[in-house]
């Protein structure tokens, strides 16, 4: 069906098994879509609102934020749109212009534009290179100490990726954490890709701030929504409120997040605490497709072993082979899997791609492991 606006009514999640890594863990359940179609309209949200967002009890935010942050193995929380605004807050609190933070080398770009925005420099670290891409402790010793030594003061705070979205690596974060605290390095851990989808806690782990996307990892939608959870050490610095209006934290304007996507959160809420202890099965979900493929021949998976993450990125030259004489040339790949009821993976894309197995029951699992397997095979004209 197609709105009178022109845009038309999207099936993706309803027809189709959805492997696009940005989406799998963002798909919302059925009671969190019925919040959000009663909490849609303009500032509903704020009905009840005594000039502060989180110290709201309906709906109830104030208990959602306490018990998130408890989740998160944390001492406060706030809400945030998505994981770059925590992670511009973090910076903006702990930086001047001028300063530097250091990152890993698979840091996504909005660690980089919430830098920039603050004018703030970043030191990237080294990386294992191809095909792991591994970041350890070592990688972040070497960049800290080099940097530090041409730069002659240490950098303000250390941004690393708990697991980066190219390949889905999990990094050792409570190694890296010590290797920046000996040098007396604040660290925030971002972990879009990580939180709401496998058990964290940063206090196991010995993190300062967690920045987490929502929409990305705690099946959250109708819109943009956050979370940035914090040591009580850092509290005063990041979670500050306005002179002229004291109920209002200055980091995210007074507000941040709200109307149906906060309400999304807290619907989705128990779910995603549920969901978090079932992450031996993603795990084991991830492996098994691996397997299968490297079985089969033809797929070079990239990024460290064993898996352990849903997000597989993979080379495949046999599907590039294929496309050199197909006449859809690289579009065949995302055609033919659409054929098969899969969707997600880049339009034209054969050389190089990713996707995630995560929310796949074991035959779902199966079915698409098998899927790339015929596809290629059916080309095989040896
Ligand atoms: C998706 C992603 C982000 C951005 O998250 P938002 O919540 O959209 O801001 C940041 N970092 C990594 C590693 C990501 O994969």
């Amino acid at each position: 069906m197609t709105f009178s606006c022109g845009v038309s009514e999207r099936m993706v999640e309803e027809l189709y098994l959805n492997i696009n890594p940005l989406q799998t863990a963002g798909k919302t359940h059925a009671e969190t879509r019925k919040a959000i179609f009663s909490w849609i309209d303009g500032y509903a949200v704020c009905d009840a609102c005594k000039g502060s967002l989180r110290t709201m009890d309906k709906p109830p935010i104030r208990a959602f934020l306490a018990d998130v942050s408890a989740f998160l193995g944390m001492e406060d929380a706030m809400l945030t749109n998505g994981a770059r605004e925590a992670k511009f807050a973090v910076i903006h609190s702990l930086t001047e212009p001028g300063d530097w933070i250091v990152a890993d080398g698979n840091a996504h770009y909005s660690t980089l534009v919430a830098a920039e925005r603050n004018r703030v420099d970043v030191v990237r670290t080294a990386t294992a290179g191809a095909p792991t891409y591994e970041v350890t402790p070592e990688h972040f010793a070497e960049a800290l100490d080099t940097a530090e030594d041409a730069r002659g003061t240490p950098p303000a705070l250390a941004i690393v990726t708990h697991v980066d979205g190219s390949y889905g690596n999990v990094v050792d974060a409570a190694g890296i954490a010590k290797v920046c605290h000996d040098r007396g390095v604040p660290v925030l851990l971002n972990t879009a890709y990580s939180t709401g989808r496998m058990p964290v806690s940063g206090k196991e782990l010995g993190v300062d701030f967690i920045a987490c996307s929502a929409h990305k990892s705690w099946a959250t939608g109708g819109g943009n929504a956050g979370i940035l959870a914090l040591s009580g050490a850092y509290r005063d610095r990041v979670l500050r409120y306005s002179v002229d209006n004291p109920v209002k934290p200055l980091e995210t304007l007074g507000c941040s997040t709200r109307g149906s996507a906060v309400v999304a959160l807290i619907a989705a809420f128990p779910y995603v605490r549920e969901r978090v202890s079932h992450w031996d099965r993603e795990v084991a979900h991830a492996q098994m497709i691996v397997k299968m493929l490297e079985d089969a021949g033809g797929f070079f998976i990239l990024g460290t072993r064993p898996k352990r993450h849903d997000l597989i990125a993979m080379e495949t030259p046999a599907y590039d082979e294929i496309a050199k004489t197909h006449k859809k040339r690289g579009y065949f790949l995302a055609k033919d899997l659409k054929a098969c009821g899969i969707v997600g993976i880049k339009p034209g894309r054969t050389k190089q791609f990713k996707f995630s197995s995560f929310g796949l029951t074991d035959d779902q699992a199966r079915y698409l492991a098998e899927t790339f397997i015929d596809i290629k095979d059916r080309y095989d004209t040896r």
